[in-house]
């Protein structure tokens, strides 16, 4: 959809220009101008006194039956063979969903050897697993996955889909979405029903994070998005709790990638996300060097190492290490909780330093 200037019925009064959140109104010729950086947000439109600006009338929307979409699904991400956390804390956020709903609550585990898994997303609370199991999907593809995951859509018919905003799953949810013709919300920070019209409220930081925009799907299926690692607390398991399990045929015949090998450039120090101790710093620090004390103090506690914005801009550290609403999402179990116990472990790296 666009917005449009109807030139003949402006009369130049430049309310309009100051209304729009990206610079995109201009005067030319005591004529407002909607520039290319329009995103089509509507905000000037009931700005103009003399309602020059219009939407274009909106393309007409594929028609699905969304009644024939149901259930909350949950990406069960994989690493070295075991489920990722972030996946638990979305199946405790997505049962909340599907309770909410009255609709059930299911788990995609995609892999090699993963059966016995399964188990494990029951016990988070999902009442069904579809199991894709296959050498090719040992290791994550873009192309496989993603394949097997729109063909599990096209035939289960979802109602929402959420995925971790991981590095998979950031890779994986657009391409996804795109492919079975939906939207997706990126980096939700909470999740919850907007009352008026029963849909998945997906709230994520906009404009730089300077506010909270909640999101809705309202005319394509699946309803999906990514969150954030953290941001939900892991549920208690029960490994009492089983369900329905339904073992689907990969349909994947031609992947494209290949795992070649892996290198390791992440190590404890910027695990931020699993970190349950996080030193950090920001500009502060006065210049990239002294990030060596930082580095040395979450060394000599454990922890991992953080930074700020800021310190990521100025190039101080690569942008793995950067935490907040632009960063990666965290939960430490301790942060450094008082003067005295940094104070402590100060003294104790001065005394090391003061040997050597
Ligand atoms: Fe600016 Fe939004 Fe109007 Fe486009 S529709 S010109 S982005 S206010
Ligand atoms: Fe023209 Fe309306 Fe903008 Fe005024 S607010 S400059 S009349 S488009």
């Amino acid at each position: 959809m666009a917005v449009k200037v109807n030139k003949e019925e402006c009369i130049g009064c430049g309310a309009c220009v100051s209304s729009c959140p990206f610079g995109a109104l201009v005067m030319q010729e005591d004529k407002a101008d909607i520039t290319e950086a329009c995103t089509a947000c509507g905000a000037c439109v009931e700005v103009c006194p003399v309602s020059a600006i219009a939407r274009e009338a909106e393309e007409k929307t594929i028609s699905i039956d969304k009644n024939e979409y149901k259930d909350v699904w949950v990406f069960i991400e994989l690493a070295e063979g075991q489920i990722k956390n972030v996946a638990h804390e979305l199946l405790g956020e997505g049962r909340k969903l599907a309770d909410a709903m009255g609709q059930k609550l299911a788990g995609v585990l995609i892999g090699e050897g993963v059966e016995h898994l399964t188990k494990d997303v029951f016990a988070s609370g999902a009442d069904k697993v579809y199991m894709v199991e296959g050498s090719e999907f040992k290791y994550y593809t873009t192309d496989g996955f993603t394949t097997v995951f729109a063909e599990l859509i096209k035939t289960y018919k979802p109602s929402v889909i959420l995925m971790g905003a991981t590095n998979d799953g950031r890779d994986l949810g657009p391409r996804v979405a795109c492919r079975v013709g939906t939207g997706l919300t990126a980096d939700c920070t909470n999740l919850g029903i907007d009352e008026q019209t029963g849909l998945v409220a997906w709230t994520r930081p906009a404009f730089g994070g300077n506010i909270m925009a909640t999101i809705l799907c309202p005319e394509h299926r699946p309803q999906m998005g990514t969150v954030r690692p953290k941001v939900f607390k892991r549920p208690e398991q029960d490994f009492s709790r089983t369900g329905e399990f339904v073992r689907v045929k990969s349909t994947v015949k031609d992947i494209r990638t290949r795992l070649v090998d892996i290198v390791r450039v992440c190590t404890t120090a910027c695990n931020l996300e699993e970190a349950e101790i996080i030193v950090s710093g920001g500009r502060g620090m006065g210049k990239p060097e002294n990030f060596a004390l930082i580095e040395e103090l979450a060394g000599v506690l454990g922890g991992a190492v953080g930074a700020s914005r800021a310190a990521v801009d100025a190039g101080w550290k690569p942008h793995m290490h950067q935490v907040g609403q632009t960063g990666k999402t965290v939960g430490p179990k301790r942060m450094l909780p008082s003067l005295r116990q940094l104070t402590t472990v100060l003294l104790a790296m001065s005394w090391k330093y003061c040997r050597h």
